[in-house]
């Protein structure tokens, strides 16, 4: 049995290594290294298999998130709205650009925005809703949509944790992850669902209009080369990600078929462990499982982490300190209690290893070392 990682990245490149490596070559060979025919091949095939107008492939995440709130025409101050429990990013590109995070509570089960905390934190200046789609799982974007028509409000969905998820609405209409909204804004960092060889992310709308001033904006605020009408930034997916991109598109389907049915074994075993609770599936949006991501009671969670770590286990905890309690944000004023259930999730919460290769035997060694240690102390 080989060690046991959260995610094994050399695993599924062994896997995959000649498509791989003879994609790179290509590029290599080409000398089409920025905004080559891969970048534009990726993004045709992402748009199809999003069934979305338009993919604007950028640098990273962060900067998708940046590079949509930058096409909205909005003014410092202005506010938007976003969960408190999540990565930085979302919370962290607001406040780059001068406008007013609005940080509100999660649903306990889902780990998603709640939407009743979004509709009592609209206020004259809101401008955007930004739900993330944490772990593998879509926001309740039924009521996130109607609460942003009722308002007039933007919505960009952070989709970085759940490319390829869908969501059913009540109408029985399916659409996936980043594609229901204004903009949807992903992330192919390596560990994600569909990642490449360094950094890179991408935008998708269905809007035209606000699809060329995202490229102008990723693009030095130019539609002309050297006339700038803009400020904008630089941000590119090289094209050696992208021909990755695409061999691991083909595959993501399967990909996150494996993260299912490994979420489904980790289930079976810890289901009757009374101080655990297993991942909730919300039956509106599948799960892409990004994490596996149990909630413990009664037990040191940190003492469970290192109980895992010295049987060579990695698990993570994902994250330990709510945004609003974070040095960084200190000025928006939030202190300890205001957010009671994303409070408690971050002392709750532990990630498991999860990625397309982790097999049956190893999955049993991170079930026993875990459970072993819940019966010696409670
Ligand atoms: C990874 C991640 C990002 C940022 O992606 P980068 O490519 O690292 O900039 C943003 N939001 C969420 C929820 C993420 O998990």
């Amino acid at each position: 049995m080989g060690d046991i990682q959260m995610v094994d990245l050399l695993g599924q490149y062994h896997n995959i290594k000649d498509e791989i490596d003879a994609a790179i070559l290509d590029v290599v060979q080409s000398s089409a290294y920025i905004n080559g025919p891969e970048v534009k091949a990726f993004q045709a095939e992402l748009e199809a298999f999003l069934g979305v107008k338009h993919v604007i492939p950028c640098a990273n995440g962060t900067d998708a998130l940046q590079i949509a709130m930058m096409s909205l025409g909005l003014q410092p101050g202005d506010e938007v709205i976003t969960p408190n429990f999540t990565f930085i990013s979302t919370v962290e590109v607001i406040a780059l650009l001068g406008y007013k995070p609005i940080l509100v509570e999660v649903d306990p089960k889902t780990f998603n925005m709640d939407a009743e905390a979004v509709r009592k934190a609209i206020t004259p200046k809101t401008k955007v809703i930004a739900p993330v789609h944490l772990f593998g799982q879509c926001a309740d974007m039924e009521e996130i949509l109607a609460i942003a028509k009722e308002h007039d409000l933007y919505v960009i969905e952070d989709t970085a944790q759940a490319i390829s998820s869908d969501y059913t609405f009540d109408d029985g209409r399916k659409a996936m992850a980043g594609t229901m909204s204004t903009f949807g804004a992903t992330s192919f960092f390596p560990s994600k669902n569909l990642g490449c060889f360094g950094d890179g992310g991408a935008l998708y709308t269905n809007d035209d209009e606000l699809a060329e001033t995202a490229r102008q904006v990723a693009n030095h605020g130019m539609k002309v080369r050297y006339y700038h009408e803009k400020v904008g930034i630089n941000s590119r997916l090289d094209s050696i990600q992208a021909a990755i991109l695409r061999v691991k598109l083909r595959r993501l389907n399967d990909y996150c078929e494996a993260r299912r049915a490994a979420a489904d074994r980790y289930d079976a075993w810890f289901k009757d462990i009374e101080q655990l609770e297993t991942p909730y599936r919300d039956p509106k949006t599948t799960h892409t499982f990004h994490q596996y991501t149990l909630k413990v009671n009664g037990i040191d969670r940190f003492g469970l982490q290192k109980h895992m770590m010295d049987h060579n286990i990695p698990a993570m905890v994902y994250y330990p300190v709510p945004l609003h309690l974070q040095e960084a944000f200190e000025n928006l004023g939030y202190k300890k209690g205001d957010f009671p259930v994303t409070e408690s999730l971050c002392e709750e919460v532990i990630s498991l290893p999860m990625h397309t290769e982790l097999t049956t035997e190893q999955q049993e060694k991170v079930a026993t070392t875990l459970i072993d240690y819940i019966k010696k102390h409670s």
